[in-house]
């Protein structure tokens, strides 16, 4: 697995407009002071929580913890109110399986967590943007040359994920005697230039946080993906070729918003971004998408056809001009600024990777 210098793990942090220096700065030097070191990577056999969702980037990551660095590893799924959970469960069944057989003794099976994260009501208003959102906020967040909207991944909350591993930590402790002071996400390089909390800087917050809030000076958070002590920089077509060179069948994994009985493949962001990291890991991509088969093509255009029709003639009757005085207004921060830009180009850069 190759490795890249300190100096080469900043320069390329340096590129990506959501990392906040200096917040990084502060939270090492006080975990310099306090403990000694920054993130030290935990011994063979310690027992280890981490996020898993079914998708690709942490179920590579959960065979390497087990191959590789030969950790107990204490999966812990969220099943968290979106519909798509069950897909997601699914494929972390598949795995579960698949790595029992493979690490019996390092093996431990998943723990469900029910939550709530996204609450009914916002999920109402995902599913039905045009009757909730101003038009004009839909519009900000359209992407052209995709032809989704980023408004339709919000809702989620994946910075509040990892403290429920402190709840399961204590579950852990109180009814099994483990002690567990390590925790881990599958949070790639490139997550972090689209959405702040997966970016270097809210790893380092996070770890912050959990220690301070846990009384636990020697708790550690972060990816095992994208850690800057050990020069770990693997982005999602690096994991894809690492999980193709373990053998694992990545086509189980499930990447998709929707919950459709295939990944969409051209909706979302996420199955955008999936397919075009096997295009650029030069692997064989044998997942089913539905945007493949010829009678979902002609259901697509039923659906978007009914939603026009429903569309105007909720503007007839004028309940989206009552929300015209409505202005959405964009948060600006010095580190944010050429976010959006920057989305566009990867956006761009993937569509032609995916066609050419
Ligand atoms: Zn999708």
């Amino acid at each position: 697995m190759s490795t890249i210098s300190t100096e080469e793990f900043v320069a390329r942090l340096a590129k990506k407009p959501l990392e906040n220096f200096s917040a990084i700065e502060h939270i090492e030097e006080f975990f310099l002071r306090e403990r000694g070191y920054v993130f030290k990577l935990p011994k063979p056999g310690m027992p280890v929580i981490h996020l898993v969702s079914g998708g690709v980037e942490s179920t590579v990551l959960w065979g390497l913890m087990l191959e590789k660095y030969h950790l107990c590893v204490y999966p812990l799924f969220l099943r968290r109110g979106t519909k798509r959970w069950e897909k997601e469960r699914r494929a972390v069944d598949f795995f579960s399986k698949f790595y029992r057989a493979r690490y019996p003794k390092l093996f431990r099976e998943p723990f469900d967590m029910g939550l709530q994260v996204v609450s009914p009501e916002v999920e109402v208003a995902i599913r039905k943007p045009y009757q909730y959102y101003h038009p004009q906020r839909i519009l900000d967040a359209y992407r052209p040359e995709t032809g989704i909207s980023t408004l339709l991944s919000l809702g989620g909350f994946p910075i509040a994920y990892p403290f429920y591993g402190l709840s399961y930590a204590s579950y852990l402790w109180d009814h099994h005697n483990v002690r567990v002071n390590h925790f881990f996400s599958g949070v790639a390089p490139e997550d972090g230039g689209l959405v702040a909390s997966q970016t270097i800087t809210a790893l380092r917050v996070t770890m912050l946080v959990m220690s301070i809030a846990s009384a636990n000076a020697v708790l550690q958070f972060g990816s095992l993906a994208f850690e800057k002590e050990y020069g770990l920089w693997l982005e999602k077509k690096d994991l894809i070729m690492l999980g193709a060179r373990m053998g694992l069948p990545l086509e189980y994994t499930w990447s998709c918003y929707g919950a459709g009985s295939q990944q969409c493949g051209d909706r979302c962001l996420t199955c955008l971004h999936r397919r075009g990291a096997f295009v650029a890991a030069g692997i064989v991509d044998k997942t089913l998408y539905s945007c493949d088969a010829w009678l979902e093509k002609v259901k697509r255009r039923v659906v978007s056809a009914w939603y026009r029709l429903t569309s105007s003639s909720l503007r007839d009757r004028g309940t989206v001009e009552e929300t015209e005085t409505w202005k959405h207004e964009e948060v600006k921060t010095p580190w944010k600024q050429n976010q959006r830009r920057k989305s566009d180009i990867r956006s761009q850069e993937i569509k032609k990777n995916i066609e050419g």
